[in-house]
């Protein structure tokens, strides 16, 4: 894309009310449009960001279950029907505005935060046989919550971006095979959108459907709002609510002797068990043609949050750095001076890749060098392609990773090639 034809500017300075600095850059690069404390709009170049992870995670999860698609509004009776209408802290419920509206139909609907009381029934309504187990059904999918803080940009958000897995099962044993998988298909994910490193499977509190632990994955970052005790080690972390000495007993293991360190949540996985099933009566028939509960579990990841997290992990005092996997484009040509020919080689460069099939963002306008670079390591793409009488002269042109500002000469058929293998 020609930058001229992008609809979003860069500004120099953040809004003064945003203090997180993922939503600070992002807004700043012009990616995200803040509505309100947890709420923002995604640019096109935010929306290439949020949809490149969406993909990677889209990817792994069509492995282990079939995608469908839920509604953000329901009625009040499935939460009731599991106790939660009155129970969920964040839970959010929205009428008619006018009395217009209301004339039309005075239907109270709750904004579902989470799909357990939506996909329950619906698995019921198809599969109610052991030949039928197990199955996984997921969505990638727009949640409402009432956050009290939203201070966190898009790490917290009111109404944030969620994939949601809901697995279903003939019995428990089955259901923890199944959640080890799950587990895996998690690591991909994180090894996938670049933060796989720092990101660490976390025992962390049951809730309220299970007396064991459910597993978080949490990811090391000053600006996360829970503590973990980390044992590099071992690969492994305990949520602080999980620190206590009857916990240190139970799983023989020294808290003391650990680290610990500030995270974020990008995911979290949860063994169900019955609960569901239970609220629903949702059972199956059996070999024998008994009638059976069926076994649940429950995956989530915050596709915005994890957007939010790259930022915060790798951007510099410069502005954003994107992994290759989820970068917006892969190059910025950015061409400097008002020589035609600098032009037309600028011009003939980006046709080139775009045919190739190389996602290519083209400074084209007639700004100073200094405003395009600043401008350029703003928006934070891998791979910077310079354009000037100067590359002209030497037959290569200028090219510096965003990440390590390695910098390299390379002719354009250097470039294709290393673009085709990026
Ligand atoms: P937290 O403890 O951070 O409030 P949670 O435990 O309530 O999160 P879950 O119900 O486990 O969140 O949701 C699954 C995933 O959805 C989380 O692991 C996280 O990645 C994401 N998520 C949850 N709440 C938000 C939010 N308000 N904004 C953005 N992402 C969120
Ligand atoms: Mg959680």
């Amino acid at each position: 894309m020609r930058q001229s034809q992008l609809f979003t500017k860069t500004r120099r300075e953040a809004p003064s009310d945003e203090v997180s600095k993922n939503a600070q850059l992002l807004i700043r690069a012009g990616y995200i449009h803040k509505e309100m404390a947890g709420v923002y709009s995604y640019l096109p170049l935010g929306l290439k960001v949020l949809n490149k992870i969406e993909n990677i995670i889209r990817k792994e999860m069509d492995k282990i279950g079939r995608e469908i698609l839920m509604p953000s509004l329901s009625l009040q009776d499935p939460w009731k029907q599991t106790g939660r209408l009155d129970t969920v802290d964040v839970l959010m419920r929205t009428v008619g505005a006018n009395e217009l509206s209301l004339a039309k139909s005075d239907v109270s609907y709750v904004l579902n935060y989470s799909h357990e009381e939506i996909v329950t029934p619906i698995a019921q309504d198809h599969r109610q046989s052991y030949k039928d187990f197990p199955f996984a059904l997921y969505q990638i999918q727009t949640k409402f919550r009432n956050e009290a803080r939203a201070k966190s940009g898009i790490l917290r958000g009111r109404e944030f971006r969620m994939k949601d897995l809901y697995s279903f099962h003939c019995d428990e044993e089955d259901l923890l095979a199944y959640y080890e998988k799950a587990k895996e298909s998690y690591r991909a994910v994180f090894d996938g959108v670049g933060i796989g490193k720092d990101t660490f499977i976390t025992l962390a509190s049951g809730g309220d459907f299970t007396t064991g632990f459910s597993h978080e994955f949490q990811t090391v970052c000053e600006a996360g709002e829970d503590t973990i005790y980390l044992d590099r080690a071992n690969n492994i972390a305990y949520n602080k609510e999980v620190v206590t000495e009857e916990n240190a007993k139970k799983l023989s293991v020294d808290f003391d002797s650990m680290e610990q360190v500030k995270a974020c949540e990008v995911g979290n996985i949860f063994p169900l068990n019955i609960k569901f099933s239970k609220a629903f009566n949702y059972t199956y028939k059996n070999e024998k043609g008994e009638d059976q509960l069926v076994y649940m579990g429950c995956y989530g990841i915050g596709p915005s949050r994890v957007m939010g997290i790259i930022v915060e992990k790798l951007s510099d005092d410069k502005g954003l750095v994107w992994p290759k996997s989820v970068a917006p484009f892969a190059a910025h040509i950015v061409s400097l001076g008002d020589s035609e020919e600098v032009k037309k080689e600028a011009e003939e460069l980006y046709s080139t890749l775009v045919a190739q099939g190389v996602a290519v963002l083209w400074d084209d306008t007639d700004r100073r060098a200094g405003e395009k670079f600043a401008d350029s390591d703003l928006l934070g793409l891998p791979l910077r392609v310079v354009v000037s009488e100067k590359t002209l002269a030497a037959g290569a042109y200028e090219c510096v990773e965003r990440a390590s500002g390695t910098t390299t000469q390379k002719t354009q058929s250097e470039l294709t090639d290393y673009l085709a293998h990026a």
